[in-house]
């Protein structure tokens, strides 16, 4: 299989896009470096405040006009918004495996999936359609519309840095509001790249905005008085604090937060379907997904389990690690040395709590010549209990934990243990243990005989517990309740 070219041939310098224009940032710079190849390829901004000022400014001087826009006009920058990815595709793709690390196949899904939201956003004549009924009296007609709100931020997780803000911005704009997008700081440059296209696709300056940074200027978000809402994806002890801050300043808040998602393989599984199945759930995107399986619970006899783990420590030694623009790879790098240390801390704190290492990442074999430091090999434990930080926490890497339990009702308790509630699967050919699993499972989204339970763009993306905060959703339906407020009209008409 092909070696295939790398989009990004220059360091890049970043820029800020206010008010339709790339502008220079006067704050400190980092380095984005390829975490497969440790070269460095674009140097990122950490906008200023008054930056993330100008930029508020801007869209607020955009709103207006771009509210009294007709939908059908503001979704004609969408479809053309559309093409251009369309025509980047392979690009945009690119880009992120260069600047994050996942294989080019993965990359390419993720495109996929944010471009959808695009597609779905341009329904929005239908979507943000309002309700009516007449004669609720005598001669009074009554009618409930939905308005935009003014300017949305959106701040974006590192491990999806084109899909995530897809779930938020098309919407935005499609419902008449302005968005700023605060892409993560590791890895910026694709939604910088997605920025050139909006640019191309001819909405008017100000609506659609990128500044760069870390919490600064998320803060400097919270503080604005003329935001009127905040899309947080990322990890949950920021997203709570995201939340309660939204809460303290009325602004409107979708804060999802971080996982560790439970599979259940029941007995009658088929296995030759289910391990390739649960190979993408826990080494895909190296375990940097927040609907990962990281928890495998088997629920069977010892003969079951025996074959079950013979199986997946066989596929799991089989997954080709590299550089994921070599179209062979199936599994990249970490997205940085820091993620890779993290993920190190918690096989170590595994191995004292007393689970059994059954098979080490440490030294993976990589395809290839590459001095990265950010690989790590998939890595599984067995005899992994409900107690230990291993099968409680977030590890956000490639690490399996596999656990055992004797019924599906004793699984389901272990599923409720845990402090997150994002997504949850089984695996079964009873379809009595799928519809108990769906019924009771206190997760946002749940797979049956799926190991990555991800809504389709037109379903909103759910969550529970600590992996959510908030009430509406991202995508479709629920998107456009988010951006609107709803106001009822209520006429009587004279004689
Ligand atoms: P993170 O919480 O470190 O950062 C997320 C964003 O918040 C970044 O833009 C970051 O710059 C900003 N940020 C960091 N600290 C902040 C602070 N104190 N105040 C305000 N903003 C701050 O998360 P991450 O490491 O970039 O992403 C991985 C996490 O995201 C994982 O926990 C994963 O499970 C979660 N995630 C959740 C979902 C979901 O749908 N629930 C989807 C993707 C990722």
């Amino acid at each position: 299989m092909a070696h295939l070219e790398e989009p990004i041939k220059e360091i890049l310098v970043l820029k800020n896009y206010i008010d339709g224009e790339w502008v220079d940032s006067e704050g400190r710079f980092h380095d984005i470096i390829n975490p497969a190849t440790a070269k460095v390829i674009a140097q990122a901004p950490s906008s200023t405040k008054k930056e993330v000022d100008e930029a508020v400014r801007c869209a607020k001087k955009a709103y207006p006009e771009w509210r009294r826009t007709s939908p059908l006009a503001r979704c004609r920058c969408l479809f053309r918004l559309k093409e251009l990815l369309e025509e980047n595709f392979e690009q945009l793709s690119r880009v992120q495996t260069m600047e994050h690390g996942k294989t080019i196949d993965e990359s390419r899904g993720e495109t996929r999936r944010g471009i959808e939201n695009v597609e779905v956003a341009t329904g929005i004549p239908s979507l943000m359609m309002g309700e009516s009924l007449e004669d609720i009296a005598a001669g009074i007609d009554e009618y409930l519309i939905r308005q935009p709100l003014g300017i949305f931020a959106c701040i974006a997780p590192f491990n999806f840095p084109f899909m995530v803000p897809l779930w938020f911005s098309p919407y935005a704009v499609a419902c008449g509001n302005c968005i700023i997008i605060k892409p993560s700081p590791r890895d910026p440059v694709t939604q910088v790249k997605l920025t050139e296209l909006v640019d191309e696709a001819g909405f008017p300056p100000g609506v659609w905005s990128i500044v760069h940074g870390e919490a600064d200027v998320a803060s400097a978000f919270l503080e604005s008085q003329d935001i009127k809402g905040v899309c947080f994806v990322g990890s949950t002890p920021v997203a709570k604090k995201i939340y309660q801050m939204c809460g303290e300043t009325g602004k409107r808040v979708i804060a999802q937060g971080g996982a560790k998602n439970f599979i259940a393989i029941m007995e009658d599984t088929d296995l030759d379907k289910t391990i390739p199945a649960l190979m993408t759930s826990f080494f895909g995107n190296t375990g940097q997904r927040c609907l990962s399986g990281a928890n495998a619970v088997v629920v069977g006899g010892s003969s079951f389990y025996r074959k079950f783990l013979d199986s997946f420590l066989d596929a799991t030694s089989k997954i080709k690690i590299g550089y994921g623009l070599d179209e062979a790879i199936q599994m990249g790098p970490l997205q940085s040395e820091d993620a890779k240390k993290r993920v190190l801390s918690y096989i170590e704190k595994g191995i004292l709590e007393g689970a059994k290492l059954l098979l080490d990442g440490k030294k993976p074999k990589i395809e290839g010549n590459y001095p990265s430091a950010c690989f790590l090999g998939p890595t599984v434990f067995d005899n992994v209990t409900c107690g230990m930080s291993i099968a409680k926490e977030e590890i956000f890497g490639p690490v399996a934990c596999i656990m055992r339990a004797e019924s599906l009702d004793e699984a389901i308790g272990m599923i409720h243990k845990s402090s997150f509630g994002n997504a949850a699967s089984i695996f079964t050919s009873s379809g009595g243990f799928a519809r108990k699993f769906q019924y009771e499972v206190e997760c946002g989204n749940i797979g049956i005989n799926i190991g990555i339970a991800a809504p389709m763009a037109f379903f909103p993306f759910s969550g529970m517990k600590e992996s959510f905060f908030g009430i509406l959703h991202g995508q479709g339906k629920e998107a456009v309740r988010f951006f609107t407020e709803s106001k009822v009209v209520i006429q009587r008409w004279w004689d």
